[in-house]
Formats: structure tokens, sequence, C-alpha cells
């Protein structure tokens, strides 16, 4: 394949715009390019597995707006769903039956839901299960896992994974100790660990948050036996046991990791493709936890958009979209292709790389491996991470920028799609 340099005069332009006008350029801080030392792409419009880019290049994406086009973006049903909800107004602050639509749907689907609350974002559902937690169990210590992420409330940003690990910030500035001197962090797949705090911190700890599979660490499998033994010390000592499911669920099964790997959580976060490309997140679990939640029960939460028509409209399509036959074994089929593949480049053109994939969620680290938890991914050649990503983008392939991102693939995906993926890496990985 021959060396091709992009044009990318616009996104640069436009960009460099954007530095003045927004901290960093952007909405979000993993966008800036920042621990890939690169440029970032400005967008112009997206559409199946491609991203198109303001000086008109093509991409293949593995982003997936970092999760939610798991049907491909601006997925024809999808967009034609929205264009009949928009004709009736784009908000009501009210109730509509969408709402019942897509709640159904999240019951049905998700093992330990029966009740759920919608709300904007992954953020907001973390924040809202952190307080009905607490005031469930009456104690206020929460376990957490290095590397995970749950949003970027105070209480979360302790040893938080993707967005912060990237920019080295160990904590953030303006998170007061008072507000996470109640959360105690472990290592993800260590058993002993959280086994210990609970014996150290007997009838205070609330409940385990944990993504069942991380994603915002790369992508880390739990071990067998992780996910159970969670189960049952929780379940031992009284605490509520979280998944926070914003990036797996609907992603690596239709009723995510709990449905996965057979275990069932008291309380649920989701987000990411419930929003099927919009801003929605929702909680929900147990009958008698959520009857807490406030009109219902004390525990307030709140939110002027919330459960907005538009966004249930594209949640309810894209879920319709997945429950289609064979839709996960796709994604898994070509996923396990792209990845098996790649890690066969890598070791033939010398470059010591691990990583895997269940359905659509993937990854890879520049790392022997294996990688089990936060610790081990750090051990990832960040600069190799850097050539290989900027290698591929100017190949025509969007990866994560960062090497504590999952990848994620789409059904719009095709094994041509795949192919030329395969000849950007060879290429790339045979001149790094
Ligand atoms: C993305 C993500 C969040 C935060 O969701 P936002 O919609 O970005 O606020 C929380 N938890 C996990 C596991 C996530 O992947």
């Amino acid at each position: 394949m021959v060396h091709t340099t992009i044009r990318t005069t616009q996104s640069e332009q436009i960009f460099t715009a954007a530095q003045k006008l927004m901290p960093g350029g952007v909405s979000s801080p993993v966008r800036a390019f920042k621990s890939v030392k690169g440029q970032p792409i400005v967008f112009d419009r997206v559409e199946g597995a491609y991203i198109w880019d303001v000086d008109g290049n093509r991409y293949i994406d593995y982003v997936g707006s970092w999760g939610p086009a798991i049907c491909g973006h601006a997925h024809p049903e999808v967009i034609g769903a929205l264009h009949e909800a928009l004709e009736k107004g784009t908000s009501f602050g009210a109730p509509s039956v969408l709402e019942n639509v897509l709640a159904s749907m999240v019951i049905n689907a998700v093992p330990s839901i029966e009740m759920v609350r919608f709300v904007n974002s992954g953020t907001e559902a973390c924040m809202a299960v952190l307080r009905l937690m607490r005031a469930f169990t009456g104690r206020e210590k929460i376990v957490k896992f290095e590397g995970c992420y749950h949003g970027h409330a105070d209480a979360f940003l302790v040893k938080a994974g993707s967005g912060v690990a990237t920019l080295s910030l160990p904590d953030s500035p303006g998170v007061p100790k008072s507000v996470t001197n109640n959360i105690l962090v472990a290592p993800f797949n260590d058993i002993t660990a959280v086994k210990a705090l609970f014996e150290e911190n007997p009838e205070e700890i609330a409940g385990v948050i944990v993504e069942p599979v991380v994603g915002n660490a790369g992508f880390i499998t739990p071990d067998p036996m992780f996910l159970q033994g969670l189960r049952a010390l929780t379940q031992e000592h009284g605490a509520l046991l979280v998944f926070d499911e914003v990036m797996t669920g609907f992603r690596i099964a239709y009723g995510g990791a709990q449905e996965k790997f057979g275990v069932t959580p008291d309380l649920t976060t989701l987000g990411k493709i419930i929003g099927g490309g919009l801003p929605v997140g929702a909680y929900g679990g147990r009958l008698d936890i959520m009857s807490m939640v406030a009109p219902a029960g004390p525990v307030y939460q709140a939110g002027t958009l919330s459960g907005n028509p538009l966004a249930m409209t594209a949640g309810i399509k894209t879920l319709e979209l997945l429950q289609k036959p064979g839709t996960y074994e796709y994604l898994d089929h070509i996923t396990k292709k792209l990845v098996n593949r790649l890690l066969q480049i890598a070791e033939e053109t010398g470059h010591a790389v691990c990583g895997g994939n269940i359905s659509g969620m993937f990854g890879l680290f520049f790392n022997e491996g294996p990688v089990r938890n936060y610790k081990d991914a750090k051990k990832s050649d960040l600069v190799k991470f850097s050539h290989f990503h900027h290698g591929m983008l100017e190949r025509g392939v969007y990866l994560p920028p960062s090497q504590f991102e999952a990848w994620f693939s789409c059904l719009a995906h095709t094994e041509e799609d795949i192919g030329q993926t395969l000849a950007a890496a060879w290429d790339v990985l045979s001149s790094i």
C-alpha cells in the first residue's frame, strides 16, 4: 500500500479557531487527540461505518461516537423515525408514551431492571445511582475499581481511567477530599482486595460499582469468577452491586454483561446505545430500590429534558434493529476476524501486542499481556500506540485517540472494510 498523506487543512483551521472558543477546542477532553499528540480531525458527516471530515476525506470508523452507533451511523430507519417524531415537536417536559415503550424494552432486555428512570447521560445515571445506593443502605462508602470510569461526578473521579488517565490527572482539582474519602478503590479482577475492603469497613459499604467489562482503561475482560465473586461478597455484607453498563449495555449482548455472564446486579446504569446517538442515560434495578426514587420515594433526581421524545425515538428504533436475529453474531464474527488478524500481523511485524473482543467491543494493547487491570494496561507502549494511531488515520482508519479506550465495530462494517483496515494495519505496523 502506498503511503498517502491526506490533506486536513480545513480541520486544522477549524480546530485552531475552536481552541480560542472552548477549553482545548473541544466539548469533551479525549476528542482533542492529546494522548496521541495529534491534530483532531473535524467531522462533517457520518453514515454507516464511515465518517467524512471537513476536507472531504473518508475514514472507516471504529469509535462509533464512543459506542452509540452500533447499527451504523445515521441508520435510515433511525433517521426516518426521527423525522416523524420531529414533526410532533422537540421536547414535551411531560409524560409521553414513547417513555413507556423504551422503558418496557429496557426492562425486558436487562435482567436486573424491574423499573427504570431516564436521564440525559451516563454521568447523570451514575450520579443518581450513587445517591440511591447510599439512601437505600443508609451507608456512605462505595467501592470502585482502578481504571473504571463512571462519568465525571466528583465522587467517581478517583483512578477513573480513559480521559482522566489519558491526561495523567491523578484526580481532578476541584474535587473535595470530603467527597472522595468515602470512595474505596480496588484493582479490577482482584476479589481478595474487595474482600479486604469489606472486612476493614464493616457495615459501612453501601455498594460496589463496576464496569463488568472495562472499556475506559482499554478493553479488559473480567476473570471467570470475578463478577460472581462481587455478587457473593455484596450479598454477604448487605451491600448493593451496581453494573455500570453505559458502555456494555446492548453492546456485548442485548441484555448487556449481566446477560452474557449470568450475574444479576441490584442496579444498572445505561447510556450510549439506548439513546441511539441522542443524549440519553438510564438507571434501573430492583423494584424495592427504584421505588425510593422521587416522586415514588424520597430520593431526589430530576431533569428538564429527561425522557425527551426525540431521544426516546432514536433509542426505541435502535433497540428494534438490534433485536433482529444474528445481530450480535455478526458483530462477533467481523470483530473477531479483525482482532485475530491484527494480533497475527503484530506478531509477524515484531510488535508485542495483546487484545481481544466480546461481540462488537474490542481493543488492543501495545503490551505483551495479559492485561487484567489498569496497572497492566499502563505498561503499554504509548509512543508506539501514537504512531500506530497516526498511521492508521493517514490511511483512512479512525481509531480511538487513546490507548485507554475500547474500540467499537458496528453492523455496517463489511468484510471489505475489515480487509482495508487490515491492509492499513500491515502497512503501518511494518513501518513503525
Ligand atoms: C461513557 C461512560 C460513562 C459516562 O457517560 P456520559 O454519557 O459520557 O456521561 C459512564 N460509565 C461508563 C462505563 C461509560 O463508558
